[in-house]
């Protein structure tokens, strides 16, 4: 833990890792949703639609990657254990248990606009508790989250325009 780092959020560091934390397990969960998706999706433009998700599972891994890092940084402790996922996440997981396309893309969509809302009330809580890096790296994510929402709207339109 780099000590100055940490000084200059002071007593706020305990509930950014909260938030922090919270995301994390938002983040796992989609990765699972993404990458078991992407195994088991069926109907028109499979193969468009199994990229851009087995894409969006990489990138949702590599955002659940950076948070742990910020939480290390703030001297807190990543998540432990799978079973508080379910418990911490805000967007909870939406088991695919019908593998059309559309009722996939359907789903991920509504986990990438809750994962949309959740970002921005977080940055709204830590432009309060002044945390210039942690406010940065959600502005990041919540950046690859809004493109995620537009790719999967744009699969979304041209499957329906088939
Ligand atoms: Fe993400
Ligand atoms: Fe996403
Ligand atoms: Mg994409």
């Amino acid at each position: 833990m780099g000590t100055r780092g940490k000084q200059i959020v002071g007593e706020s560091a305990k509930e950014i890792v909260e938030l922090l934390n919270r995301a994390l397990a938002d983040e796992w969960l989609a990765y699972y949703q993404y990458w078991v998706g992407a195994l088991i999706v069926k109907g028109p433009m499979r193969p468009n639609v199994q990229a851009e998700l087995s894409e969006h599972a990489k990138e949702e891994f590599g955002h659940a990657g950076m948070l742990a890092e910020r939480i290390i940084q703030l001297g807190g402790t990543p998540i432990l254990n799978p079973a508080q996922w379910q418990k911490l996440s805000g967007c909870g997981y939406d088991e695919p248990k019908d593998p059309h396309v559309l009722k996939l893309l359907e789903q991920n969509i509504k986990g990438e606009q809750c994962a949309i809302v959740s970002y921005n009330t977080m940055l709204k809580k830590i432009m309060v508790e002044k945390d210039p890096i942690t406010f940065h790296l959600i502005r990041k994510i919540m950046g690859d989250e809004v493109k995620h929402e537009q790719d999967l709207q744009d699969l979304e339109e041209d499957i329906k325009l088939i």
